[in-house]
């Protein structure tokens, strides 16, 4: 047989009439039909899959961590407390389905750090490492039901998307609340400036954290009535929100110090680490700042993030496994271009970093201010390599206009 008359055995396309055929033994299938057997065999198999017979791997705490460290560099408190919630989390979801008279409660998670220390990425890489979805949301646009912004069932239709619709792949996700502080009832904390109807959205969460059946809207918010709503339970889903609670750190340090004059010095209390106070942070400072108690109870693990210091940054730019030096060498080598950094650039990039006191984030938007002009211009040129060098990159930024971090800095 000439290529020319090759035929799919399931549709008969001809081989030109496909993108792609496949030869198997006697039999020919094209990339048409392929697509279209995926989805049957997906369909099949969600549908037998009952709710009993969805498990998760268990990791042990200790792997965990180490395929946290692989991405994440320092935060190692907040990795290994994360990691042995994640672990007990999922032996709780196990332990559901073996009758026991011993319940245990749900691990859901609270870290507290500042912006860009690392906190979504450790929810991104837990839910990687797991290959469970992850919902990432906002509590800024939460409101209670009824007023304008979302309700906060839609963090489960952001579940479910993630999950492709498999309701018991999302029943068992990850939900990242981003900024939990700014739902803070507004009057305990000055520097709250706009009211997001804290204390209600407060409320409408409690149900979610600790496990409830809920009706969610497939395709989110007001705008399709009359879609079919599915009922989502949440008692297997991990909850872990993030804030950076601006101003909690003068709290710690009162009390700390209410304590250093009490009864109680001597032995209790080592030296403190003044320049990271965020890491003596109790569920009470929390309720100072605003959280009502019922969220802090449904979110019994706390944790903290460091500060990124120059070190850690400078091991973020190149070293985890999706380092950004890393991506951009290789997004240089595409265009056939060797990218390289002379250790004087790398440095000048963390000590911006570090003046923009924007934590890794700003690294993201410094390397792209001193690449975009040769990102622009190489790939259609003669030129095969580049080598930023500190100058290089110090006359790059000068040129560039820097909303991101101007707006911040
Ligand atoms: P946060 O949620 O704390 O504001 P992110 O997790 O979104 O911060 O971090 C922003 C970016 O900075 C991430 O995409 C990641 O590339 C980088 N980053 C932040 N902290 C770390 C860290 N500890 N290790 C490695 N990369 C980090």
């Amino acid at each position: 047989m000439s290529k020319e008359e090759l035929n799919c055995s399931f549709c008969g396309r001809s081989k030109p009439e496909t993108q792609l055929l496949i030869a198997g033994l006697d039999a020919h299938i094209c990339d048409k039909c392929i697509l279209q057997a995926h989805g049957i065999v997906k369909e099949e198999i969600s549908e037998k899959k009952s709710d009993d017979s969805f498990s998760i791997e268990l990791h042990p705490p200790k792997k965990i961590k180490a395929f946290l460290d692989q991405y994440v560099i320092g935060q190692e408190s907040a990795k290994k407390i994360l990691s042995v919630a994640v672990y007990n989390h999922y032996k709780r979801i196990n332990q559901n389905r073996i009758k026991s008279d011993v319940e245990i409660q749900k691990s859901n998670v609270i870290l507290v750090g500042q912006t860009g220390t690392g906190k979504t990425l450790l929810a991104q890489t837990i839910s990687k490492l797991l290959k469970v979805p992850l919902a990432i949301v906002d509590a800024t646009v939460l409101t209670e039901a009824g007023y304008v912004g979302e309700d906060v069932e839609t963090i489960l239709t952001r579940l479910l998307q993630s999950a492709d619709y498999n309701l018991d792949l999302a029943q068992n996700g990850i939900v990242f609340i981003d900024e939990i502080d700014k739902i803070a009832r507004k009057g305990d904390n000055p520097s709250i400036t706009r009211d997001v109807s804290g204390e209600g959205v407060q409320q409408a969460l409690l149900k979610l954290l600790e496990g409830t059946i809920v009706n969610v809207p497939p395709k989110g918010g007001r705008k399709h009535p009359d879609q079919k709503f599915i009922e989502v339970d949440t008692s297997n889903i991990l909850f872990i929100a993030g804030g950076a609670f601006d101003g909690i750190d003068k709290t710690i340090n009162k009390r700390l110090n209410l304590q250093a004059i009490g009864y109680n010095t001597n032995k209790e209390l080592k030296k403190v680490d003044s320049e990271n106070i965020l890491q003596y942070i109790t569920p009470r400072d929390i309720k100072s700042f605003g959280l009502i108690p019922e969220i802090i109870g449904r979110l019994p693990v706390l944790t903290y993030m460091n500060p990124l210091d120059r070190e850690t940054l400078s091991t973020i730019l190149t070293t985890p496994k999706n380092a950004l030096i890393k991506q951009y060498v290789q997004l240089f080598e595409m265009d056939g271009i060797d990218l390289t950094f002379t250790q004087g650039a790398l440095s000048f990039i963390v000590d911006k970093a570090l003046e923009y006191k924007l934590g890794a984030r700003g690294l993201r938007s410094l390397c792209e201010a001193v690449l975009n002009d040769a990102m622009f211009e190489l790939p259609e040129s003669e030129t095969n390599t580049l080598k930023v060098t500190k100058t290089y990159a110090e006359q790059k930024l000068s040129n560039a206009d820097l909303p991101a971090l101007k707006v911040v800095s």
